[in-house]
């Protein structure tokens, strides 16, 4: 046992990624693990917020389909057990664009990967999906591992099972600065010092000003996203009949996604912004840009056969982007036992119960053995692959 004023395990960080490493870290025996975050649990000042997520096995890089694959068999159905309550929702699955561009990679990888993917000739995807808009020159691909992830009942679960499992909380603690030489480690916090034998960082994105190795690999972008209500019976716009889906054009950023009606009026609407500006996730909490939601309302005129009622709600959400869109996973150079989690650039909530394994293992033993991780550590690297 650490002394009295050494923490065994600190996570820093109560997003998808932090509260799932914390559930896990329990899981692997951790004794009072604490959670620190600068904000309540729920907030919506970063990245894991809001109704629902997308979970698809549809990548361009075979090795995320296969680590999807292991999250949708172990740990999904590991933490709905937990949770007394299912947390994804079986949706039809539907990504398609110009067949010329960026969506001929994602059959690529598909199809490498063995996955449950059917490619639909646009007839036939006109007669399954009435309710969108397919080009003749499209390519559309029918992931039927799909689904729509509730994602503040999951937030909600792991902070409901991590506090009977023994965890502790500091809410509204800011970290300022981790001190990764120091055995055991040192957090400064704006509420005095912590010390710590481990520390995993999920610290989304203002995981930059935390760790200065990935200040010029991490870009934080500000999301907006809307809630667009359409004409018809509601009941044509739920989960199961309405599918989540994305539109992957031939331009950067010319990525449009969406999801069905769940726990929030509305068709949920979003552009999926990866590259070309940087935000300061202190600045403006909660503004969203009215050009964006006026670019998403013409990209519902567009994709949707019907019509836009109106406007059912609008909200911000942060991505932390690498420049591969790689995931960062892995230890900090100067002490194995300070573990890193972040630059999920906006694809991270559907693999968070996995992700926050790989990050206990790595915190608690030093490694781990899964063999999807092992496949990707290269990726998952702080330095990750060139671009
Ligand atoms: C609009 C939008 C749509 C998305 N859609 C999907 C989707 O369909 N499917 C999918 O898989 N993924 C999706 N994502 C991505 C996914 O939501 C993120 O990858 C995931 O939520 C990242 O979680 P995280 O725990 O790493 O970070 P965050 O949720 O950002 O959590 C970081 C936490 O750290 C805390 N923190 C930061 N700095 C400090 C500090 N100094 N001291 C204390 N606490 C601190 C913050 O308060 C925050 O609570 C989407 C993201 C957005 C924004």
């Amino acid at each position: 046992m650490p002394p009295h004023n050494v923490r065994s395990l600190v996570v820093v960080g109560g997003g998808i990624n932090g509260l799932a490493a914390l559930f896990h870290a329990l899981r692997l025996g951790a004794k009072g693990p604490l959670l620190v975050d600068r904000f309540q649990l729920g907030h919506d000042r970063a990245s894991s917020h809001g109704p629902s997520r997308i979970a698809r096995s549809m990548y361009p890089h075979a090795g995320y389909v296969r680590l999807m694959r292991a999250t949708f068999a172990e740990e999904w159905p590991r933490l709905e057990r937990a949770a007394g309550e299912p947390l994804l929702f079986r949706s039809p699955g539907l990504f398609y664009g110009p067949a010329a561009g960026p969506i001929a990679a994602y059959a690529k990888g598909v199809r490498e990967a063995g996955a449950e993917v059917d490619v639909l000739d646009v007839a036939t995807a006109r007669t399954l999906f009435p309710m969108l808009r397919f080009e003749e020159d499209e390519l559309v691909l029918h992931d039927r591992t799909a689904a729509l992830i509730a994602a503040a009942r999951t937030l909600r679960a792991l902070e409901r099972s991590t506090r009977a499992s023994g965890a502790e909380f500091q809410l509204g603690t800011r970290v300022l600065a981790i001190d990764p030489s120091r055995d055991p480690i040192r957090i400064e916090t704006d509420r005095g010092e912590l010390l710590a034998e481990r520390v995993i960082l999920t610290a989304g994105p203002w995981a930059r000003a935390l760790v200065p190795e990935l200040a010029t690999r991490l870009l934080a972008i500000r999301q907006n996203l809307a809630y667009f209500e359409l004409e018809g019976a509601r009941d044509e716009f739920r989960v199961g009949r309405f599918p989540v889906f994305a539109r992957i054009g031939l331009d950067e950023n010319d990525f449009y996604y969406g999801l069905p009606e769940f726990d929030h009026p509305g068709v949920k609407l979003a552009q999926h912004v990866t590259r070309g500006r940087t935000d300061d996730p202190d600045s403006s909490p909660g503004t969203y840009d009215e050009d964006a939601i006026e670019d998403l309302r013409a990209f519902a005129i567009r994709a949707f056969v019907r019509p836009v009622r109106g406007l059912a709600g609008a909200d911000t959400c942060m991505y932390t982007c690498t420049p591969t869109e790689d995931f960062v996973l892995a230890p900090h150079p100067a002490n194995r036992r300070f573990v890193i989690g972040s630059g999920c650039s906006g694809h991270g909530f559907k693999f968070g119960p996995m992700l926050g394994r790989i990050l206990a293992e790595l915190a608690l033993f030093g490694d781990s053995k899964l063999p999807e991780y092992r496949a990707l550590q290269t990726e998952f690297s702080l330095a990750g692959r060139s671009a």
